[in-house]
């Protein structure tokens, strides 16, 4: 047989596995559909393991090889059956556990940690490779040398894969809190960054000739690159470098599947890696971040640095839990928009009801959800749907923005930045540029936080605070509305 001939059954088992994974990508892309996607990618993700279990062992002819071997081929299996499930038993008991323990508000931090994993996949299977050719079915015919692009293909992805490692553990401490948020800059980054950049770039093609310090030059080189990409990030860009990331663990996994010919690595490396750019351009353009400064790195270095701290020696109106009960069961219509606190008080469920004692009331509601509202993609979306929210009630930014201005009741709870006028208006905060909510055009608008003093995650004042038609509801997000539902009840 051909070194790299393809079972047909392998192929088409793979194929089957490639349509789950967009089928999945489909269903994920609407919350309405998002529990059939996740069973399309596990179903998906189950043939292309078995299928992988089930042909593991390389068909290569070693023995038709003219004289002695370059590689080690005594033995061809890295593993036996037996030890590759006891590895994913493991795998599956820290997934399951770690699933089942994780808070919503902990999910970047894991997902960042996750992303590193794959980086680090992708560079142990290189080094694999590397050194046992033989055992992945990469050996030239003749069993001589590894073929000279399935080496190109090898240093690009041991580079990516390193580049995705360190750059992911670095989010996971800053998102994590072991490391400080701030950004880390050294003088002329972006000097050094291309510098290395292409210095990985040449080292990758140079290494069509077989050179084992050219290959640990690649992976030093990208563990390099990866730590001083992220450390100059500030913790306010943080969301869009963990979907960057989770675009790069992508295009680690296809260049690994080219360097090993599997078609479903390749496929599957190549759909994580173009939705994960897909998704990072849309966080970009949600906070209004430039994509192309986004993969130069550094870009969100003076986050954080502008904009004021909160002036509480201003005048604003406190309002109590019946003012808002009762201003609210003669409102005609409320836009509820749910933030980062909703998420830290779960204070979804309660939402969900005092939306439908509204409702009873005959009064109109309607959820706006912000892309970047809460601390990961689909956030608000994920915690609406587990309080069963009507998906028809829920609308995009773009798609309710305009409602404002006829709405009676704007209720805000546990969400700032997102509905902070100063994006609009303030050239010098950190959040200028990204689009908002336009509360402040609503007649009447309750504002839930715990104190005056806390601010949002970009950490500047909120003129809504203050304006005439706001009334302040200080308590923790969950407690506060269950006082409105009992006020709403009375
Ligand atoms: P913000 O982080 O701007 O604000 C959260 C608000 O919730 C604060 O005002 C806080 O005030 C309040 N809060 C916190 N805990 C509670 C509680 N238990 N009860 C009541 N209120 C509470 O949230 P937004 O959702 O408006 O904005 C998201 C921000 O996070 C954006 O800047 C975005 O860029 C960033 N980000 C987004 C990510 C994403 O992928 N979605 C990921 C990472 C960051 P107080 O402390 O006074 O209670």
């Amino acid at each position: 047989m051909e070194p790299h001939a393809v079972n047909p059954w392998v192929a088409v088992a793979y194929l089957i596995a490639g349509i789950c994974f967009i089928l999945a990508l489909r269903g994920l892309s609407s919350p309405a559909t998002s529990r059939r996607g996740n069973r399309y990618g596990m179903i998906g993700m189950a043939i292309a393991v078995v299928t992988t279990l089930a042909t593991h062992v390389p068909r290569i002819d070693l023995a038709t090889g003219p004289g002695l071997p370059r590689y080690d081929t005594s033995y061809i299996d890295l593993a036996s059956m037996g030890e590759i499930l006891i590895a994913i038993a493991i795998g599956a008991v820290i997934g399951l556990t770690t699933a089942r323990k994780i808070q919503m508000t902990a999910m970047p931090q894991l997902v960042a940690a996750f992303h590193s994993l794959v980086g680090l996949a992708a560079v142990l299977v290189g080094i694999a490779a590397y050194y046992n050719p033989a055992a992945f079915g990469i050996l030239a015919p003749g069993g001589l040398d590894i073929l000279a692009a399935s080496r190109i293909e090898m240093g690009l992805g041991v580079a990516i894969g390193a580049v995705t490692f360190s750059g992911s553990v670095i989010a996971f401490a800053k998102l994590n809190g072991n490391m400080g948020g701030a950004p880390i800059l050294l003088p002329g980054r972006h000097v050094i960054n291309l510098a290395a950049l292409v210095g990985i770039a040449v080292l990758v093609g140079l290494f069509h000739r077989d050179t084992p310090a050219l290959f640990w030059a690649i992976v030093l080189l990208s563990f390099a690159i990866g730590f001083l990409l992220i450390i100059p990030i500030g913790g306010a860009d943080m969301p869009v470098v963990v979907s960057m990331l989770n675009s790069y663990s992508g295009w680690a996994a296809a260049a690994m599947g080219f360097t090993l010919h599997n078609t479903a690595m390749i496929v599957t490396g190549a759909l994580v890696g173009s939705s994960g750019a897909i998704l990072s351009y849309i966080m970009c353009k949600a906070m209004n971040r430039s994509f192309i400064s986004v993969i130069a790195g550094g870009f969100g270095a003076e986050a954080g640095t502008g904009g004021s701290a909160a002036a509480t020696d201003r005048p604003w109106k406190r309002g109590s839990a019946e003012d808002a009960a009762f201003l609210m069961k003669e409102a005609e219509n409320v836009i509820i928009i749910p933030g980062y606190g909703m998420a830290v008080a779960q204070a979804q469920h309660v939402v969900r009801e005092m939306a439908d004692q509204l409702k009873s009331h005959g009064v109109g509601v309607k959820y706006a959800i912000h892309p970047v509202a809460g601390r990961m993609p689909g956030h608000m979306n994920v915690l609406l749907a587990e309080a069963n929210v009507p998906y028809d009630e829920v609308f995009e930014l773009e798609d309710i923005n305009g409602e404002f201005a006829q709405c009676d009741v704007a209720f805000i709870i546990g969400a700032n930045d997102v509905v902070n006028p100063a994006a609009k208006t303030d050239k010098a905060s950190p959040i200028y540029g990204m689009p908002v909510f336009d509360v402040e055009k609503a007649k009447t608008i309750f504002f839930i936080k715990r104190s005056m003093g806390g601010q949002g995650y970009a950490g500047v004042d909120n003129e809504v605070f203050y304006m005439d038609q706001t009334m302040m509801l200080l308590a923790d997000a969950k407690k506060m509305v269950e006082d409105i539902v009992k006020a709403l009840a009375d």
